[in-house]
């Protein structure tokens, strides 16, 4: 390992330092356990981590936030279900935290009430793969609530059917003027073709890649974050159990203790159980393409990419894309 001012030269150095002061402590709260859709692949209802009873009182709520900000945790991301069906427990989060709303963009967050919370709209593809696996368009709808908005991106989860015909997706956000960030379906629930193979990942690797170079005022990403997330390997290591980084702490017994995020946790609607981990829980780690898991497996791992200036330039831009995505630096 090599020190910080050997690798890297002014420029990088300020890039360094701005990010360097974050702290992030962040956990994942389901806030209900309702969604005004049903996707073919929503890791939520697939894996059953809706059957809890909810908490309803928003007393409880206030209160266990609270705990929660007393634990530490300085970033909250609340996704469900869909969140916007609880706007009092949104606000509840909102006035503690800085928090950010994972949502299928179907209902709007009033923006008087939420003047900068983050926003991030769930997008599974174009409009014809949006139909079968949602149900409907979504963008159709998402788009209009949230046009031109300054606090809102689009996740879109790329399926091997969009590879080769991810642009005309990034025009249409870009065109509405929002950003957007990729990552990858896992399948979940096994729908018929789609499934990933390796050939795939390859070229949608080199898509994802020039899509940054034409829309980089649109595409919030990372080359490395690219190579990352359709290898399933850094720097030799492989993507898996024993490597994740996002496991709920009090349930993570790996021996060797692995490198993970300080904690972390994921809790569940009735405020009492906890989920394995940021993603379904009955997924097969070896199959995982969780896009915020492998950013954080880059971003914990920061001493391993300290060996070379490239190593380390790539893991200070997943950081800054990941402090994007929250805005903690601006876009
Ligand atoms: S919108 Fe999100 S929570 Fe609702 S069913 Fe789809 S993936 Fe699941
Ligand atoms: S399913 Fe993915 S995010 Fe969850 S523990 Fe396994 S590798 Fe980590």
């Amino acid at each position: 390992m090599q020190t910080v001012s050997a690798l890297l030269d002014k420029d990088w150095h300020d890039r360094y330092r701005r990010i360097a002061r974050l702290n992030i402590r962040s956990s994942i709260y389901d806030l209900t356990n309702r969604c005004n859709l049903r996707c073919k692949g929503c890791f939520f209802f697939s894996s059953g981590e809706h059957h809890v009873t909810e908490e309803t009182a928003i007393e409880k709520w206030e209160q266990f936030i609270d705990q929660e900000k007393a634990r530490g945790v300085n970033l909250a991301i609340l996704i469900g279900g869909e969140p916007t069906l609880c706007m009092d427990r949104l606000a509840a989060f909102y006035k503690r935290l800085p928090t950010y709303c994972a949502t299928n963009g179907l209902i709007k967050v009033p923006r008087d009430q939420f003047p900068d919370m983050m926003v991030g709209i769930s997008l599974w593809g174009g409009g014809e793969d949006e139909k079968v696996l949602r149900g409907q368009d979504t963008f159709a709808i998402s788009s209009k609530n949230y046009e031109g908005d300054p606090y809102t991106y689009y996740l879109y989860t790329v399926t091997p059917r969009q590879v080769g015909r991810i642009e005309p997706v990034i025009r249409r956000i870009a065109d509405v003027g929002l950003k957007v960030h990729l990552q990858l379906l896992s399948n979940d629930e096994s729908v018929d073709g789609f499934y990933w193979r390796q050939d795939e990942l390859d070229d949608l690797r080199l898509e994802m890649d020039a899509m940054l170079d034409r829309y980089p005022q649109t595409v919030i990403s990372s080359k490395y974050y690219h190579e990352v997330i359709t290898t399933g390997m850094m720097l030799g290591r492989r993507f898996g159990w024993q490597e994740c980084p996002s496991v709920t702490e009090s349930l993570d017994t790996r021996k060797p203790p692995t490198r993970r995020l300080i904690h972390f946790y994921r809790w569940a609607a009735d405020l009492h159980t906890v989920h394995r981990c940021c993603t379904s829980a009955t997924r097969d780690c070896s199959t995982c393409k969780d896009g915020a898991a492998h950013m954080s497996w880059i971003m914990v791992n920061k001493r391993a990419h300290m060996n070379t200036t490239r190593d380390f330039q790539n893991w200070i831009e997943v950081y800054e894309m990941f402090a994007k995505l929250y805005r903690l630096i601006p876009w």
